[in-house]
């Protein structure tokens, strides 16, 4: 590990080193009055890497996005800035040994639980989170494999900016991703991927979408993609929905062609097949020990009541968001649920727990781009500094408490991994190559 911090500093532990914590940082140290005391912060995280999930969960085709990585990076290297990495909350360190380290311990843990559809046969093999598969293509270290991608069509469902990406990495192809950094196990089963029709499931109508435009552009572009709607989408859909919301994504939905029936002839010039199917609602998914079929209920405008619609898919894909998962022991905090907050102090059954805040997924549910972390770490920054000139920070330390271990990554072990990878990905002409092991992401940290 890294030198210690200074003597009488206050001493700051982020737990997550995520774009929220990065950005809660660079908030928290521009925000410090100079003549207050110095502030440490030790950026604590269960990976071997910083960046969360904009290294594992931005698709690996987004490079713009992912430049972001150049700004976190400058929270990490800010002097008073311990990275502590392979150090997990709950497993290495628990919560009560952080609050007796630290004066302010900030929870910036994301929302990794994938939510269910709660419908018969989704636990069917062939049934699976697309918050796994995204951790899969990203090269996740505990990601295996949830698709061997031997499917010919594939359901995905949600109308996210997750369901873009799943539906945009199915169709395609392996020459899309061959220049970006995933796994060259990941390129393997993507050249030799099956699927040829890909239909996004979304169970609401068209003006309804969460994705943004810009995304669905770019899947709708995909070259030697057939792309269809159903039901056709031809403008205002009858007088219930005059007025309605117009926007970009309805105006581009409104040239498209209808869907085809399943097994037509694919349209010249195209290799694949993309079908959005509106007002979707998932029923169940039935097979013989495997994915078989998908039905949806149909609940489009002037359908009958219980009206079904058979998909012939044999894996579905849920991309119907992701829920937290607060850190043990907090009193009142529901699983599956964001942290109970004012302006980022964590809430207890009486009003703030004393030093704990939260930003990002775990304070607001997983909602927002990269940058909408901005305004939120912001937010928890102003009250950290506000309690620390209220005098409630520092607080009352043990004479011995927890110190990161001897074995933790820190920056320049992290440092270490990014060459490591970047002179792989120079070995097929990338400018990097992820590593997906623990094993070899901690033998590149050591050196
Ligand atoms: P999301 O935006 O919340 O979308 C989840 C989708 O799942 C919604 O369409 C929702 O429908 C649907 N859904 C939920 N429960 C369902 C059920 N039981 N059955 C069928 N459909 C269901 O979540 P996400 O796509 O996971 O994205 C999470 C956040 O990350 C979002 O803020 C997103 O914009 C962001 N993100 C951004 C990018 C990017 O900027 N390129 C990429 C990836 C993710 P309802 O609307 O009916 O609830």
């Amino acid at each position: 590990m890294n030198a210690g911090q200074p003597e009488g500093a206050v001493k700051v532990a982020v737990v997550g080193a995520g774009p929220a914590a990065c950005f809660f940082v660079e908030a928290l140290l521009a925000g410090a009055p100079e003549e207050g005391p110095a502030i440490a912060v030790d950026v604590i995280e269960r990976l071997p890497t910083p960046y969360g999930l904009l290294r594992y969960g931005v698709a690996p085709d987004h490079g713009k996005i992912k430049s972001v990585e150049k700004g976190l990076a400058r929270a990490l290297e800010r002097p008073g800035v311990r990275f502590v990495g392979d150090v997990e909350l709950g497993r290495t360190v628990t919560r009560e040994q952080l609050l007796d380290a630290y004066d302010a311990v900030v929870y910036a843990i994301g929302a990794d639980e994938p939510r269910l559809m709660g419908v018969p046969g989704e636990d069917l093999p062939g049934s699976v989170s697309a918050a796994g598969f995204v951790s899969w293509y990203s090269g996740h270290p505990d990601a295996i494999a949830p698709l061997d991608l031997t499917q010919e069509s594939v359901a995905v469902m949600g109308a996210g900016n997750v369901a873009i990406d799943v539906a945009r990495t199915l169709l395609a192809g392996r020459a899309h991703f061959a220049p970006t950094d995933v796994p060259t196990a990941v390129l393997d089963v993507l050249g030799a991927s099956a699927v040829r029709t890909v239909y996004v499931c979304v169970r609401r109508g068209p003006h309804e979408h969460k994705f943004t435009f810009k995304e669905f552009k770019e899947l709708v572009a995909l070259p030697g993609v057939e792309v269809s709607v159903r039901p056709q989408w031809t403008g205002p859909l009858g007088p219930e929905r005059e007025g309605m919301h117009k926007d970009s994504v309805l105006e581009l939905l409104e040239t498209l062609p209808p869907a085809p029936e399943p097994g037509a002839p694919l349209a010249e010039g195209c290799t694949r097949r993309l079908v959005f199917s509106f007002w979707s609602r998932p029923a169940r998914i039935e097979g013989d020990g495997s994915v078989e079929r998908l039905v949806v209920l149909d609940v489009s405008p002037g359908a009958a009541p219980g009206a079904e619609l058979t998909l012939p898919v044999q894996a579905v894909l849920s991309a119907t968001g992701y829920l937290p998962q607060p850190p043990a022991g907090i009193p009142g905090a529901v699983d599956g649920e964001p942290l109970r907050h004012e302006a980022g102090r964590v809430l207890g059954p009486d009003g703030p727990l004393p030093g704990e805040y939260a930003v990002g997924w775990v304070k607001r549910g997983a909602t927002g781009v990269i940058g909408s972390n901005k305004s939120d770490a912001a937010e928890t920054a102003r009250s950290v500094l506000a309690d620390l000139a209220a005098g409630a920070l520092p607080r009352d330390r043990p004479a011995e408490c927890w110190q990161p271990p001897a074995e933790a990554v820190d920056y320049a072990g992290w440092q270490r991994i990014d060459a490591g990878e970047r002179a792989l990905g120079e070995a097929s002409g990338r400018a990097r190559e992820k590593v997906a092991d623990w094993d070899r992401l901690r033998a590149l940290a050591r050196g």
